[in-house]
């Protein structure tokens, strides 16, 4: 029977006083952590008489190390990081500074490359990074400043004082598949914040509970997802040059569903590629993990990983839905930065110069809190008029309307682009309305059975072992490791819907998006349509597409016992 993780209830847990909680130790946790470290250290020389402290401040990360579960393409523009350490350049681990770009059309077999890169796609003076190596040194920063950074502890559940946010619990550690207590058991802290930062990134756990229990997108359009499949290649020198990008656009997806390829030459003649689908594809049984497949298939592609040897694989989902589904950012006793807020330009898929700019804009909002003595929404408010001021709007702006230009497919999609580049990001409409992605996946009813133009994409891929790989052999080297005894942390809300209704109208494609094989239906005759829902939750790599894209609504992701995850290095 299915056991599914919630937090013990009749537990005495230990109560630690905060006065800064940032749940989240990605790119926006550690900026917001660092310049309110500055801030401080500002204020304390120029008062000796009135210190503030840095003791109570915490940064909690669910991955057993820094930037172990952080997944990114990844280009840095460095905008932000010049602000908040002028000269970062000199240490910080970048790989190599983009010097060549180009943007292709793919058909089946051939290519086009566009005569000129489109401006959001230039990318000269930005920097290949791995995000894990770059989120250690950042994160090592913070930890030489004094603050706390409690790696392998999750935020689970907020806790609330009436409707101000006055805290989060952490993960109960030592709970056993049947969510009963080990004789190592630990319970979670009571982690009591005057200000809590949810810098939790892409469908952040903690942020989903409190959009949902104050109501934050209402009047906003849904938040939209794509999720990007993403493998390391080492190749034979020569093949392409570090600092060099290629993004694809078209093969091997059709015209119905919005994704595209990036490709990275970093150092050592390591080749980052991935490709973004679109979490709004109308067919159920379309695999992510398959598009990659297919798309290094393409003798383009073929011939630049000829010889070469995959070395890491994972995934992550990124929110697409632009200005018009990013939620208020603050109120009383909380802000939510980042990914988790859905400050990312899909435009140029981009998001970690937004993210710590929100974290150091924030930490300015914090620190104004501190001094005030009071974190209430009055003040807090602060934080959304600062975003409203700042580059991030004017960025955000210009692209307000692009992804959901794309609802009706591509060639409608280009047609908007082409016409909001014109028009400052308006195009033909100041707001485009947009819909969740899940609600327009189709019903297998309403499909060819035989897969129609997207046959190529669809169900789960073999794999030849040296260019393409099947979900398993691909999930090895995400490093992905769990505690085996623990209750699963992928909720079904109502299994019944999964056994009655879901596997006949949808085929059950939680099997088919989850990139790690975490979903499976297995034969039982006992049940109702010859199969049950079996999970395998030790796979997951956290990258919270099945909570976004299930087409009912019933998975909720929540975290596992701290420190399970994928073990991301160089990604
Ligand atoms: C495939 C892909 C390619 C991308 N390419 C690029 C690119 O080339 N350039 C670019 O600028 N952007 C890119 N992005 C976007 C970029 O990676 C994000 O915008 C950025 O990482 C967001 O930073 P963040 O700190 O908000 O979130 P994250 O980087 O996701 O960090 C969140 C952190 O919080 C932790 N966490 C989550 N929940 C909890 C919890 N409850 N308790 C404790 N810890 C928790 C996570 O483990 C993680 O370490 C890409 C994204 C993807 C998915
Ligand atoms: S179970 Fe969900 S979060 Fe985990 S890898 Fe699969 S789709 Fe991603």
């Amino acid at each position: 029977m299915l056991v599914f993780r919630k937090p013990l209830e009749g537990i005495e847990r230990p109560q630690m006083e905060a006065d800064v909680v940032i749940v989240g130790g990605g790119p926006a946790g550690m900026a917001c952590a660092l310049r309110l470290s500055q801030l401080i250290d500002e204020h304390n020389a120029k008062n000796p008489d009135a210190q503030l402290s840095k003791e109570n401040i915490y940064v909690l990360e669910k991955s057993r190390e820094i930037g172990q579960h952080c997944l990114s393409g990844a280009l840095l523009d460095p905008r932000s990081m010049r602000e908040l350490l002028p000269g970062f350049e000199k240490e910080a681990p970048l790989d190599a500074e983009v010097t060549k770009e180009a943007v292709y059309f793919l058909t089946k077999t051939g290519k086009f490359k566009l005569p000129i890169t489109p401006p959001p796609l230039r990318d000269h003076g930005n920097y290949v990074i791995s995000i894990n190596r770059f989120v250690k040194w950042l994160g090592s920063k913070v930890e030489e400043t004094g603050i706390t950074v409690f790696t392998g502890f999750a935020g689970s559940e907020l806790l609330f004082d009436g409707d101000r946010v006055a805290g989060v619990q952490t993960d109960d550690k030592g709970v056993d598949k049947a969510n009963q207590p080990k004789s190592n058991f630990e319970p979670g802290y009571d982690l009591k914040a005057r200000i809590t930062i949810l810098a939790e990134g892409t469908r952040g756990s903690l942020t989903k509970q409190l959009i949902s229990r104050f109501s934050l997108d209402k009047d906003r359009n849904p938040q939209t997802y794509g999720v990007g499949v993403k493998e390391l290649w080492e190749v034979p020198s020569g093949r392409i040059q570090a600092g060099e990008v290629i993004y694809t656009m078209g093969w091997p997806l059709t015209t119905k569903e919005y994704g595209g390829a990036w490709i990275y030459g970093s150092k050592d003649n390591v080749v980052s590629l991935g490709f973004v689908t679109g979490l709004d594809y109308p067919d159920p049984r379309l695999d992510p993990q398959r598009v990659l497949q297919e798309f290094k298939k393409h003798p383009f592609i073929a011939s630049l990983l000829e010889g070469g040897k995959m070395i890491r694989y994972g995934a992550k989902s990124l929110p697409y839905g632009g200005w018009w589904a990013v939620p208020p950012l603050a109120g009383d006793g909380w802000m939510i930065l980042g990914d988790s807020a859905g400050l990312l330009n899909s435009q140029r898929l981009k998001g970690i110069h937004l993210a710590i700019k929100s974290g150091m804009l924030a930490a300015e909002t914090a620190f104004e809190a501190l001094t005030k003595g009071d974190a209430s929404a009055a003040t807090l408010a602060g934080f959304q008029k600062r975003v409203d001021s700042s580059w991030i709007k004017d960025e955000l702006w210009k692209v307000r309307n692009f992804h959901q230009g794309f609802e009706h497919g591509f060639w409608t999609g280009m047609f908007h682009a082409g016409i909001q580049q014109f028009t400052g990001g308006r195009g033909l409409r100041d707001r485009y309305p947009g819909k969740a992605g899940y609600q327009l996946m189709k019903p297998l009813a309403d499909l060819p059975a035989n897969g129609g133009d997207e046959a190529h994409l669809l169900g789960p891929y073999k794999g030849n072992g040296k260019l393409t790989f099947d979900k398993l052999t691909d999930l090895y080297h995400s490093g992905t490791k769990h505690e085996e005894d623990q209750p699963s942390h992928l909720i079904i809300h109502d299994t019944n819907i999964c056994e009655q209704r879901c596997i006949k109208e949808f085929g059950s494609p939680c099997q088919n998006f989850c990139p790690a094989n975490v979903y499976e239906m297995m034969d039982d005759s006992a049940a109702p349509n010859g199969k049950r829902i079996s999970l395998n939750p030790s796979n997951c790599v956290h990258c919270k597409t099945c909570d976004i894209q299930d087409p009912y609504q019933i998975i909720t992701w929540v975290p596992p016992e701290g420190g399970g995850g994928p073990n991301y290095d160089g990604m």
